[in-house]
């Protein structure tokens, strides 16, 4: 489908728009331009991580010298200094193109923003540009055994000791830390204070007294560990914003988290559901899909997931003129997450029997299978539907009580 025009308010930007296009299709290689088969061809960066092929370098490596992989941002911190409007022509050049993201991080979704907001400008200067470049894989450390929902419960101890502070405790949950670089990390500066007493930090993995146990899930893959920490040395310059400050720095983390995970479905879409149906079940006379069930289920699917991404697109647009409600997160989080829920059960009915292979080269080893099991914990990373539910009430529609 062509990118809608109507955008290209003026002159200036229906030529940014020609010339994206023609750069994109000149640089982007053909590899990367049909739909991802499964989570493994994400390119996720960083010190470990290995290209799945020569285009996925190069795709990644263009487009970050273009400081395309975080458009937004200024140049100096390794971004493309885009304006709003050029920054979302770029995005539905490349849906229209079928580009892949030349790079997905938690740097680009959560600590990048936060650093900009928060960071110093040698911390900026620092971690920014390897983000962008994706030289640097980040993880997550909020969730704790006895601190989920409510994160400010967490008890991971940094003790402050002058230039550094000595981290000790546990976290749980944490996203690719076997394969992350550096985390940023909610830890307890002040025993005395629940969210006065959370600062805000960032190590190295590599760090001694840092180490991770995987966690195997029921999709057979481990995305995520139990992560630990014995007398880690911190350096006092690591610390993003005021200690007793990482309150504030980790909810608004979290709203870009929310809105990131949102958009899951999106980020992932390969085909439009109703082709996939076609191309497996079939057309009836009338050149309907065969099967009059899933047929209504899909259409209902495929409008809701039309409308919701308008709904991220007014979320997007509204933010960036700083009118975007602080709970909105929250709605996309919670709807976004449904929403895939729901497209993978219907993947599943679309494949049928053959959806369960789990292990066969023609299932691509049960692709199908394992992003529909995974697609479960949508509904509880980056906080449960539930809490999103009670922050709407309360925060959006204004009901008493929660
Ligand atoms: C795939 C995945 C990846 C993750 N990655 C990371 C990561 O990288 N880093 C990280 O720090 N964490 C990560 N998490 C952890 C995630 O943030 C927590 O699992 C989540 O916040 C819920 O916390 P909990 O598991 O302790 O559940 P609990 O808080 O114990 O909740 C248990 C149940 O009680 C409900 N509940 C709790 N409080 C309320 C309430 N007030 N009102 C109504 N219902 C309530 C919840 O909705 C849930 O159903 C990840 C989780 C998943 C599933």
């Amino acid at each position: 489908m062509r990118a809608a025009t109507t955008l290209d308010a003026t002159p200036d930007l229906a030529t940014f728009r020609a010339e994206t296009r023609a750069w994109l299709e000149a640089n982007c290689p053909p590899e990367m331009r049909v739909p991802m088969a499964s989570e493994d061809d994400v390119c996720w960066g960083g010190r470990h991580f290995e290209f799945k092929s020569a285009a996925q370098r190069q795709w990644l490596r263009v487009m970050a010298d273009r400081g395309w992989t975080v458009p937004a941002w200024p140049q100096a911190y390794g971004g493309g200094g885009l304006s709003g409007e050029q920054a979302k022509i770029l995005e539905q050049e490349m849906r229209s193109l079928q580009c892949r993201a030349p790079l997905q991080s938690f740097g680009i979704w959560m600590l990048g923003p936060a650093l900009l907001k928060f960071g110093t400008e040698a911390q900026k200067l620092e971690h920014l540009p390897k983000i962008a470049r994706g030289e640097i894989r980040w993880c997550q450390g909020y969730s704790e055994p006895n601190a989920g929902s409510d994160l400010a419960s967490l008890a991971t101890r940094a003790e402050d000791k002058g230039d550094h502070f000595i981290v000790n405790g546990q976290k749980i949950w944490t996203s690719y830390a076997d394969q992350a670089d550096w985390i940023f990390c909610l830890v307890r500066t002040d025993a005395a204070k629940k969210h006065t007493g959370i600062s805000f930090v960032l190590f190295d993995m590599a760090s001694a007294g840092v180490s991770t146990r995987p966690i195997l899930l029921i999709s057979g893959k481990s995305p995520f560990c139990e992560t630990f920490f014995d007398n880690v040395k911190v350096h006092r310059h690591n610390l993003v914003g005021t200690q007793g400050g990482g309150w504030d720095v980790a909810k608004y983390l979290l709203a870009h988290e929310r809105a990131m995970i949102g958009g899951i479905g999106d980020r992932a879409a390969a085909k439009p559901l109703g082709q996939q149906a076609a191309a497996a079940l079939g057309l009836d006379a009338s050149g309907r899909l065969a099967d009059p069930m899933l047929r209504t289920q899909i259409a209902e699917f495929e409008a809701d997931e039309a409308a919701f991404r308008l709904a991220m697109e007014r979320a997007g647009d509204l933010g960036r003129a700083s009118q975007g409600h602080p709970a909105m997160p929250s709605m996309l989080k919670y709807y976004g997450a449904e929403l895939n829920k729901r497209r993978w059960e219907l993947m599943m009915a679309i494949g049928g029997a053959e959806a369960l292979e789990w292990e066969s080269v023609r299932s691509r080893e049960g692709a199908v299978a394992r992003t529909w099991l995974r697609s479960k914990a949508n509904s509880i990373e980056g906080g449960t539907s539930e809490v999103q539910l009670n922050i709407i009430a309360k925060r959006i529609l204004e009901l008493p009580g929660a």
